[in-house]
């Protein structure tokens, strides 16, 4: 299956994405996370990135489709794959549209993670994520029992520099500009499932399951 999930930042995206493909057993493909990598390792790409994620602005277009259409020729992702973060504003759907029909193929459905701003200032403004191997953490809704360290491996948390106050509002202000667009735009192309995003994490990845259950039955 070829699946995107869609929503403001903090919505929950990468927190239902490992959950979601494990079930579908097909790899998750995340731009922000590919960019954070990138930085972290100091690469030429990290340098272009920083200033941009720094700011909560997107990073070029031309810059993220480069990166996206080669992480989707590599082997895993030619059965399937869950793309988080990507695309997030109508070029880039249109331009993964056209890669995907170049290749023959297309995508199968649009999750959307729905929550309010006021939920998503709360997740991200207490997000914490482990230097070591990802794992996203959360402060009240889900503490590790060390509050520095991941309890998974042990790696040291850190918040992200995009994660202070005022970062967040321009995020969710790009947000509504950019990427909310792509709702009518998948909406159109009848490929859209709304998910409430609310609740426990088990609950959000049930009810996204079934969803996609419903469709592709
Ligand atoms: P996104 O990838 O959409 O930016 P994340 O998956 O990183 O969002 O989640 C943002 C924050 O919200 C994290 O700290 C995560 O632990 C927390 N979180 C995720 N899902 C829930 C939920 N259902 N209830 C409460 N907090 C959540
Ligand atoms: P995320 O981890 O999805 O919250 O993304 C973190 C940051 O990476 C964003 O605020 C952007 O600066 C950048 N980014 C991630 N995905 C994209 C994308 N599809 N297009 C442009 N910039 C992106």
């Amino acid at each position: 299956m070829r699946v995107v999930l869609v929503g403001p930042p903090g919505a929950g995206k990468g927190t239902q994405a490992q959950f979601i493909a494990s079930h579908l057993a097909i790899p998750t493909i995340s731009t922000g996370e590919i960019f954070r990598f990138n930085v972290s390792t100091g690469t030429e790409l990290g340098r272009v990135a920083k200033a941009y994620m720094d700011r909560g602005d997107l990073v070029p277009d031309e810059v993220t489709i480069a990166m996206v259409a080669g992480r989707l020729q590599e082997d895993d992702a030619q059965a399937g794959f869950l793309l988080d973060g990507f695309p997030r504003n109508v070029p880039q759907a249109e331009t993964l549209k056209k890669m995907l029909a170049d290749w023959g193929t297309k995508l199968d459905l649009v999750l959307e993670l729905v929550v309010d701003d006021d939920e998503v200032v709360r997740r991200l403004s207490g997000r914490r994520t482990c230097r070591r191997c990802g794992r996203v953490w959360h402060v009240l809704f889900d503490p590790p029992s060390r509050s520095e360290h991941c309890d998974d491996c042990g790696g040291e948390l850190f918040q992200r520099d995009d994660d202070r106050e005022e970062t967040i509002r321009h995020r969710l202000e790009v947000y509504q500009q950019q990427t909310q667009p792509l709702i009518t735009f998948y909406a159109d192309e009848g490929i859209l499932l709304g998910v409430d995003a609310t609740g426990p994490v088990e609950e959000i990845t049930d009810r996204a399951l079934s969803a996609l259950r419903r469709f592709i039955r």
